[in-house]
C-alpha cells in the first residue's frame, strides 16, 4: 500500500473513531485530539503506525462468536492449535496454597515476631542476606507439602497430552505444574520456583528435596560444599531479574501463538502481565479468572496502542478477547466439557490424585 493510500485509510477511520469515542465534543476539538494523538504516537516511537489499531481495523474476524463456544470453535477448527497458558495464584487456590504475596492472607501474622519493616521485606535479596529466618519461617508454610494438583493443573496437562500446548507460563511457585505431570520443557516458571534452590554464597545448586528436609525440621539450609552460605530457593525475589529461560521463550513464543489462555491472575506484576500484549493481533485471548482484569486504559485507548485486554469490544470485527468470570477449575472443567474432553479430564484428576495420596502416605 502507497504512503498516501496509508494516509487517506488513516483520516477516514480516525473520523470514526472521533464519532465512537466522544460523540459530543465539537469538530475542531477532536481534529485537535487526533492530531496530538498522532504526534504523540509519532514522537514517542510508542507503536509502528503500520501496525497500530488503524490496521486492525481492516483484519478479519478470528471468531465466529465471542464466547467460550467461540474459542471451542476455534479450536476444534484448527487440529494443530498452538495454545498457550498463563497462570497465577487462582489456578492454585482450591489446592489450599494460600496467596502468599498477599498481606492479607493471614500468613503475615506468623511473622509478627520478627518486627520486620514491612512483610514485603522477606523477598527483598538485602533483608534475607541479613535475616533469612522469616522467609524460611513462610517457607514452611507454602512448601508443597501434601498440596495436590488443581482441576485447572491438569487441563493445562490435558492440552499437552493433545498436543496443543506450546507452552505454560506460571507466576506461581508451588511447582503443582510439576507435580501434575507437565514435562519441565513446556513449563517457564516466570517468578522462579521451590524445585531447585543455590547457595549465595558458591552458587552449589540443591534440590527442593534436600531444602524441604532441613525448612521443615526449622533449620536454615546451609550450603554443605562452602558450609558458609545461606541455600535460597530459586524463587524470584523482588529486585531480581527474572530467569533468562523467560525472557528468551517469551521472545519465541508468543509470536506463534493460536490462541492466549489466562487463568487466575490479576495480571498486575510486570513484566509476566504485558506478556499479553505480545501475541498476534489475530490471536484470541480467553482470560477465566473471577474478575475482569488486565483491560486496555483510556490512554493506551486514545493512542491507539495494543496494550492490555479489550473485553465487549463493539468493533464490528467482532473483537478477539473473552473473559468467562468463575472459579479456574469450573472454568477448565466447562472448557473441556464443551471440547469433548471432560470425561477425560475427571478421570485423569482422580486416577492422579489416588496415585499422589498413596504417595504421601507412603512418604509420612
Ligand atoms: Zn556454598
Amino acid at each position: 500500500m502507497d504512503k498516501e493510500t496509508e494516509e487517506d485509510r488513516r483520516d477516514n477511520n480516525s473520523d470514526e473513531e472521533k464519532r465512537n469515542v466522544s460523540p459530543e465534543s465539537s469538530e475542531v476539538e477532536d481534529s485537535e485530539m487526533e492530531r496530538l494523538r498522532r504526534y504523540l504516537i509519532q514522537k514517542l516511537r510508542l507503536v509502528d503506525l503500520s501496525t497500530s489499531n488503524q490496521s486492525d481495523q481492516s483484519q478479519q474476524r478470528v471468531l465466529r462468536e465471542l464466547s467460550l463456544d467461540g474459542i471451542v470453535e476455534y479450536i476444534k477448527e484448527k487440529p494443530d492449535c498452538k495454545i498457550i497458558t498463563m497462570a497465577g495464584a487462582g489456578i492454585s487456590t482450591s489446592a489450599g496454597i494460600p496467596d502468599f504475596r498477599s498481606p492479607s492472607s493471614g500468613l503475615y501474622h506468623k511473622l509478627d515476631k520478627y518486627n520486620l519493616p514491612y512483610p514485603q521485606a522477606i523477598f527483598e535479596l538485602d533483608f534475607f542476606t541479613k535475616n533469612p529466618e522469616p522467609f524460611f519461617t513462610l517457607a514452611r508454610e507454602l512448601l508443597p507439602e501434601g498440596f495436590r494438583p488443581t482441576m485447572s493443573h491438569y487441563f493445562i496437562r490435558l492440552l499437552w497430552e493433545k498436543g496443543l500446548l506450546l507452552r505454560h507460563y506460571t507466576q506461581n511457585i508451588d511447582t503443582l505444574e510439576r507435580v501434575a505431570g507437565l514435562p519441565p520443557e513446556k513449563l517457564v516458571e516466570a517468578h522462579g520456583t521451590f524445585h531447585t534452590g543455590r547457595c549465595l554464597k558458591c552458587r552449589a545448586p540443591y534440590m527442593l528435596s534436600w531444602m524441604k528436609e532441613k525448612i521443615l525440621e526449622g533449620m536454615i539450609p546451609k550450603c554443605e560444599e562452602c558450609n558458609e552460605g545461606v541455600v535460597k530457593p530459586d524463587i524470584v525475589f523482588f529486585g531480581e531479574m527474572l530467569p533468562e529461560r523467560f525472557q528468551e521463550l517469551a521472545d519465541r513464543d508468543f509470536v506463534q501463538a493460536d490462541l492466549l489462555i489466562i487463568m487466575g491472575s490479576s495480571l498486575v506484576v510486570q513484566p509476566f502481565a504485558s506478556l499479553v500484549d505480545r501475541v498476534r493481533t489475530t490471536c484470541p485471548r480467553l482470560l477465566i479468572n473471577n474478575e475482569k482484569v488486565g483491560m486496555q486504559d483510556r490512554l493506551s485507548r486514545f493512542l491507539g496502542l495494543r496494550q492490555g485486554l479489550v473485553f465487549d469490544t463493539k468493533s464490528t470485527q467482532g473483537g478477539r478477547d473473552i473473559a468467562w468470570l468463575g472459579d479456574c477449575d469450573t472454568g477448565c472443567q466447562l472448557l473441556a466439557d464443551k471440547l469433548g474432553w471432560g470425561d477425560e479430564l475427571r478421570t485423569l484428576v482422580q486416577k492422579e490424585h489416588d496415585n499422589l495420596d498413596v504417595k504421601n502416605r507412603n512418604d509420612n
